[in-house]
């Protein structure tokens, strides 16, 4: 995992301002280049909806007059938003209104997490990991291909070494959206299949309401016991990694806390 330093420490106001309004325009420039033409789910050509990658419910439940803290509060730098409305936080925008709104039906109901959970909001939930990850990853590629190409303008004389960076980087994110493909083409399919391919690890309660929600796949190095369970360092073509889906829901009085995989993965 890269870590890029996001402090401003030394910038000037009007050089932060500058930052700020760069880095905007490229991530809008690289949300245009990445967008797709059809909706990935029902393949006609739509206009995108604002998807959430965390059940609204839960947004709802943890916001402070509509607004919600984002990671940078944490990270607490000044190119970033700390804060956002309920409706932006952590959207996509990769699937239409239609489908969002019918598809994802169970998934957006708070009753599906006062007890153990089914199968059907649970393969939801994977969908949703798996459609947020690849709109991010297909952003990124687009991100760094741009970085690239400004790098070797200014630069021109660093062009190999340019080249050998962003490469390795857009060649990784590729990977990464490869591997998003495999897990959002099984749980599309199990939308309409009911044959079992989740293994629900674990399901916990917590009787109050946490103030953050999370939602998301992560990737274990190593088991309970040590054994490995992803070699992030193979980058052999047929090696793929094995995801885990985490939900740390907050509801109206309690949090459910959610960890599934698929079946076929290796037990942990
Ligand atoms: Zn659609």
């Amino acid at each position: 995992m890269n870590i890029i330093d996001m402090s401003t420490q030394g910038l000037s106001p009007e050089e932060i301002i500058e930052f700020r309004k760069i880095l905007n325009q490229h991530i809008k420039n690289a949300r245009i280049k990445s967008k797709h033409k059809k909706c990935l789910l029902c393949e006609k050509e739509s206009s995108f909806c604002n998807s959430h990658t965390i059940p609204q419910f839960c947004l709802r439940n943890i916001a402070w007059n509509g607004k919600l803290n984002s990671i940078n509060t944490l990270i607490d730098s000044e190119l970033l938003n700390k804060d956002s409305g309920i409706n932006n936080a952590g959207t996509f925008h990769i699937i239409c209104r239609p489908c969002d709104n019918n598809i994802f039906k169970d998934y957006e109901k708070e009753e599906a997490y006062m007890g153990c959970p089914t199968e059907i909001p649970l393969n939801q939930i994977a969908l949703k990991n798996s459609l947020r990850d690849i709109y991010k990853h297909e952003m990124e590629i687009e991100m760094f291909e741009a970085c690239k190409q400004i790098m070797k303008d200014k630069s021109p004389f660093l062009s190999f070494f340019v080249n050998r960076f962003f490469d390795a980087q857009i060649c990784t994110r590729k990977r990464d959206c490869q591997e998003c493909y495999e897990v959002f083409n099984i749980a599309k399919k199990h939308l309409t299949s009911s044959d079992n391919w989740i293994k629900l690890i674990s399901f916990d309660k917590l009787p109050y309401t946490v103030p953050i929600a999370f939602q998301g796949m992560i990737v274990l190095i190593t088991g309970m016991n040590g054994e490995t369970i992803n070699d992030i360092f193979n980058h052999k073509r047929n090696y793929s990694m094995e995801y885990l889906h985490l939900a740390v829901f907050p509801l109206e009085a309690s949090t459910a806390i959610i960890l599934f995989m698929d079946s076929k993965n290796t037990p942990i």
